[in-house]
């Protein structure tokens, strides 16, 4: 078998996802025909744009985000949205997604009710697609203020009484140049007194003095690591915080210059435990599996390499013993059967 094939047809594991960015260019014409109808001539123009080309710009990419987040303010929208990722992430042959989006009041949903009906909606994706495991990482967006943030997890924390078994963490993202990393430190502790682990976007652009202060901080997880200082990583290192790295995001957004220079290598190549995720698979036009496909041509990567890759993911995930378990056996049997 070739590897490519090996690779799609690997049980693969997905730790960085976020909800609107995974929307792929297929399902956001699905779902703008079914809310604006097929006659929509401003929906009909970008579709049509979309269909016509198989690489876009980074400016066209970001075009993506607004209509996701449009199609997504119903609840019937945010159902068919979520419906269509985790078909996606299943068809990838991805059997445990940590889900990432920020809870939103919109014009047709409260904040509580966005939050309902994603559980309801992962609820109903389990009987839907049996063989991926879903669980939700909901956003702190460090572009809406401290007292969204607080007003996050609070719902959260109420919500843990009842879906403990779906929500393993909390994640800081949004435009990284927005506010302070320390005026989230407070709610970001109350989350972690509660439980929940810290999946945080660090690093993500050039700003020693606050990856210094949330590496100190701590962190389960970190997203995309990109500009660390050599002590700032030796940190990382002392404290063995996993890093997600998101290859075609960054390279298509410019924070990597090219795959060869991606900061995976050194990381793997040093045994320090980093895990392959896509980001936003529909915004960058990719898979997870595309994603192994670029990181075991460039870096050369051997069938070992894939496997201590998959079962590094396990073990970095929120996923309880027993569910890390089960995904260990069915990588297990792919691999040696
Ligand atoms: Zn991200």
């Amino acid at each position: 078998m070739d590897i490519g094939q090996f690779i799609k047809g690997m049980p693969k594991v997905e730790l960085h996802a976020h909800l609107n960015g995974s929307l792929s260019t297929k399902t956001l014409i699905e779902l703008g025909k079914l809310e604006y109808g097929e006659s929509n001539n401003e929906f009909q123009r970008i579709c049509e744009s979309f269909q016509q080309k198989q690489e876009f710009t980074l400016e066209e990419c970001f075009k993506k985000f607004p209509i996701a987040h449009a199609l997504t303010k119903t609840k019937d929208g945010l159902r068919r949205a979520l419906l269509s990722v985790i078909r996606d992430f299943a068809l990838d042959n991805v059997v445990y997604l940590e889900l990432r989006t920020t809870p939103k009041t919109t014009t047709k949903m409260s904040k509580t009710e966005y939050l309902e009906t994603v559980f309801e909606t992962i609820r109903l994706a389990s009987s839907m697609y049996p063989d991926i495991c879903v669980k939700l990482l909901p956003s702190i967006d460090r572009s809406k203020g401290i007292e969204f943030a607080k007003d996050t997890v609070h719902l959260v924390l109420k919500a843990l009484k009842t879906h403990a078994d779906l929500i393993k963490g909390i994640d800081l993202s949004g435009n990284p140049a927005s506010g302070s990393f320390n005026d989230y430190t407070k709610i970001l502790s109350e989350a972690r007194n509660n439980n929940l682990k810290l999946a945080l976007h660090c690093a993500e652009i050039d700003n020693d003095g606050e990856t210094y202060e949330m590496l100190q901080f701590g962190m389960d997880r970190c997203g995309h690591g990109t500009y660390m200082s050599s002590q700032n990583l030796n940190i990382a290192k002392e404290k063995q915080i996993p890093i997600e790295c998101c290859l075609t995001s960054n390279v298509k957004c410019g924070t990597v210059k090219s795959y060869q220079e991606h900061h995976f290598k050194n990381l793997y190549s040093s045994k320090h435990p980093v895990v392959l995720c896509t980001d936003d698979s529909g915004v960058f036009d990719t898979t997870l599996s595309e994603e192994f496909i670029i990181a075991q041509k460039t870096f050369d990567l051997k069938k070992k390499d894939l496997e201590v890759l998959s079962l590094r993911a396990v073990d970095v995930s929120f996923a309880s013993p027993l569910e890390k378990e089960v995904m260990k056996t069915k990588i297990c049997k792919y691999f040696y059967d």
